[in-house]
């Protein structure tokens, strides 16, 4: 190495991080489904309940259209806010699902919703800003929210409450620097879904105190019946122009690698993302938005037998942990995960996920990453087989530690 290069790894080495970036974590759900994979590919018999992402292959007709855009050369850089089409397609989906008024103009397609996220936060907040996050909230709601240079204001929602959002609370949580409401129906990580009731009572609120209405919405597809998904936005047109809605294709189409994820909202808050997003990604991957318009407009028998085959799991797996010792487990209403409270147990719940993968080879996310140290999450994107395997080291492992 010559001097200067020596010179400059030392400067690397006595990096100081910049202060946004000093209190952020890296995401606990990714950290620990790639252990759990580094332990499966190590030759351990790893049951693995921390994946955020659905099991099941891409549909066979969106990885056509995939295969088809890289043969048909649609491989350069495609405009910044997306495909027209796509665009148009989303705003269409949004308004059939919902009935609304959105046009393609009022979208901005991202890479995966997580980016549309940031996206939204860096166009809405500067310092002193405040968000408010309910808990247990999805873990990278305070990062996205403290990288923006805003501070995520936490107002807790009760288990005796079905995790509903508690209006008095957050009433009082608003101050004169409150900038919006994260709202995230169903919900990650309890599967509770906002009553319809509650979603009237926010929306009132926010429009009386002058909130922007941040509605993460990706699970919205993953509902089971007699639950059902109702978005903010649906309530009346005054509450479209100040809710900024969050979608994606990860989970309805099990296309979590494309990372094709959208906002859609106020045009001028689209404009300013857009510009944001030029000088950042430039745009999504072309391949993947010319696939997540196959999945959009095509055929949609998948996300029923998707929905269909999680409904079987979330029963078995929920069942099998509400008859462990110690162990209690709401039925969650929409979603993947399964949000099991340990405080039974008298212990931890970063303790006794961590047991539970040393000694008993089950892996899970405990809640403290969400905002619970009393709960574990459990994603059953997982077959029946490994549920019942796992619900049977479970039980022996309760036994054992009972004996
Ligand atoms: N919001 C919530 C609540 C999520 O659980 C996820 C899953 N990672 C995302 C957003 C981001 O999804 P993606 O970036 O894969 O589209
Ligand atoms: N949303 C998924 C999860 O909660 C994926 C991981 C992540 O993006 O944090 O596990």
């Amino acid at each position: 190495m010559d001097a200067q290069a020596i010179a400059s790894t030392r400067a690397l080495t006595a990096l100081t991080l910049p202060e946004r970036l000093r209190d952020v974590e890296g995401s606990p759900t990714l950290a620990l489904a790639a252990k759990a994979k580094a332990l499966a590919n190590a030759g351990k018999p790893v049951l693995d309940f921390t994946a955020g992402e659905p099991d099941f292959p891409t549909p066979d007709p969106v990885k056509r259209a995939g295969i088809r855009a890289i043969e048909s050369n649609q491989t350069r850089y495609t405009p910044v806010a997306g495909l027209p089409e796509l665009r148009a397609a989303v705003a269409q989906q949004v308004n059939r699902t919902r009935h609304t008024n959105y046009s393609a103009a009022h979208v901005l397609v991202s890479c995966g919703a997580k980016h549309a996220l940031f996206n939204v936060f860096q166009a809405l907040c500067q310092p002193g800003d405040e968000v408010i996050l309910l808990s247990p909230y999805w873990v990278s709601f305070p990062a996205l929210v403290r990288l923006a240079g805003a501070k995520p204001v936490i107002v807790p929602t009760q288990e005796a409450d079905g995790f509903q959002p508690d209006l008095a609370a957050i009433r009082n949580a608003i101050s004169g620097a409150t900038k919006a409401l994260v709202i995230n129906s169903p919900s990650n990580p309890t599967g509770a879904v906002v009553s319809k009731a509650r979603l009237e009572a926010l929306a009132a609120l926010a429009l009386e105190r002058h909130l922007v209405v941040i509605s993460d919405e990706i699970y919205d597809e993953l509902v089971y019946p007699p639950a059902a998904h109702r978005s903010i936005t649906q309530l009346n047109p005054q509450m479209a122009d100040c809710t900024v809605l969050i979608g994606g294709v990860s989970k309805t189409y099990s296309m979590t690698g494309w990372r094709i994820g959208w906002a859609v909202g106020p045009e001028p808050l689209v404009e300013a993302m857009t510009t944001l997003q030029s000088h950042s990604t430039s745009n999504p991957t072309s391949i993947s938005q010319h696939a997540a318009l196959a999945a959009l407009t095509g055929e949609q028998s998948s996300v029923a037998a998707m929905r269909k085959e999680f409904l079987a799991r979330r029963d078995r797996l929920v069942q099998g942990l509400a008859a462990l010792p110690g162990l209690r487990v709401k039925t969650p209403e929409g979603a993947f995960y399964a949000w099991c409270n340990v405080r039974g147990l008298g212990q931890s719940a970063q303790a006794t996920a961590q047991q539970w993968l040393d000694e008993a080879l089950v892996a899970t996310v405990p809640g403290e990453g969400f905002g619970s140290s009393e709960h574990i999450r459990f994603s059953f994107a997982t077959s029946l087989q490994t549920i019942d395997d796992a619900l049977r080291r479970l039980d022996s492992w309760c036994r054992k530690r009972s004996s």
